[in-house]
């Protein structure tokens, strides 16, 4: 039988910290106190964490922040979990708790997109004049979306408004909605597409997937995959109403919701790969990666840089009966 004695909070607030150095110390001990695991930035902006720890810890953790007025209306996201997702506490003092790669940043206490609830949002998903922007990296998306979402081909978040201005004109006269894991990505780019005047009306998904997850009316419906979490757990179910696989197996493009490092620990890109691909393609993204200085295949296997070669051969073999 399991046992969820364990909580994940995923949580955000966008807050004036004057001290984010001297915030981040003091939080970390407590962090450490309470016996929470996890990564927490903290900015000038304001805050935003995933931690993991038992109930009693999180509760304290919870009662803690509430107790602070910064913070006391803090939406949480609670996941129960069979143990610690995370193996350390980390506390990060950073100039930006979201990069946008803006020159002028957006404050969303000042300006973002209209708020709407799960329900409102798949209501409004299923609106003709609608198009739905993923505000997430391309390998968060790749593993699951919601249906006829947008994928803007970036590989990162902070390159967001440069693909959207190349895109403007298709935008003009829609309605826009976005969404992210949590909300707190979507708060800064929505108010972006509203500073910048994209589309008839800009929406985003308040509290994000992990809120949309949980309603009980919606249950996740229009989502198709998985999400993927910036833990040990990587992804997480959404749907509870069906289960469409859209993840492709990097190597094969068979179905996959699986996801691997790349062996190379230089290069260490997240791969969907089922486990019964990951020999025959020495767990490595590359040619370039199969031969790099240092691979963890390689090493755990303890091959010759014949046998690495002869394995290349072989792949290329297939890769090319395939094509
Ligand atoms: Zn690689």
């Amino acid at each position: 039988m399991t046992q969820k004695d364990y909580r994940v909070l995923l949580y955000y607030k966008y807050i004036t910290i004057e001290d984010p150095e001297a915030f981040a110390e003091e939080h970390l001990a407590l962090c450490k106190e309470i016996g929470l695991l996890g990564r927490i930035l903290v900015g000038y902006e304001g805050i935003n964490g995933t931690v993991s720890g038992t109930i009693e810890q999180t509760d304290a953790y919870m009662s803690h922040m509430k107790a602070d007025a910064r913070f006391n209306d803090i939406m949480w996201k609670i996941d129960e979990v069979e143990g610690h997702t995370f193996r350390k506490m980390h506390v990060r003092p950073r100039k930006e708790i979201v990069h946008l790669g803006l020159e002028q940043d957006i404050n969303p206490l000042e300006i973002t997109g209209d708020y709407l609830t799960p329900k409102e949002f798949m209501e409004q998903m299923q609106d003709d004049n609608t198009v739905i922007i993923d505000a997430r990296n391309d390998y968060e998306y790749d593993l699951g979306h919601f249906r006829g979402a947008v994928r803007p081909d970036i590989e990162n978040f902070r390159d967001l408004p440069a693909w959207m201005e190349a895109h403007k004109e298709d935008f003009a006269d829609k309605k826009i909605l976005t969404y992210c894991t949590g909300g707190i990505r979507c708060e800064k780019f929505s108010g972006w597409l509203k500073r910048e005047g994209y589309g008839k009306s800009v929406g985003q998904l308040h509290g994000g997937i992990a809120t949309y997850a949980k309603d009980p009316e919606v249950k996740g419906q229009l989502w198709d995959g998985q999400m993927f979490v910036f833990d040990r757990r990587r992804s997480v179910p959404i749907n509870q109403v069906e289960h469409v696989i859209v993840g492709k197996d990097y190597f094969t493009g068979e179905p996959s919701e699986r996801y691997t490092n790349c062996a190379n620990p230089a290069c260490h890109k997240l791969m969907l790969c089922e486990e019964k691909h990951e020999a025959f393609y020495m767990r490595s993204c590359s040619d370039d990666c199969r031969r790099a200085e240092r691979n963890f295949f390689v090493e755990e296997n303890g091959w010759t840089k014949e046998q690495v070669e002869a394995q290349i051969a072989k792949i290329a073999e297939v890769q090319q009966s395939n094509c």
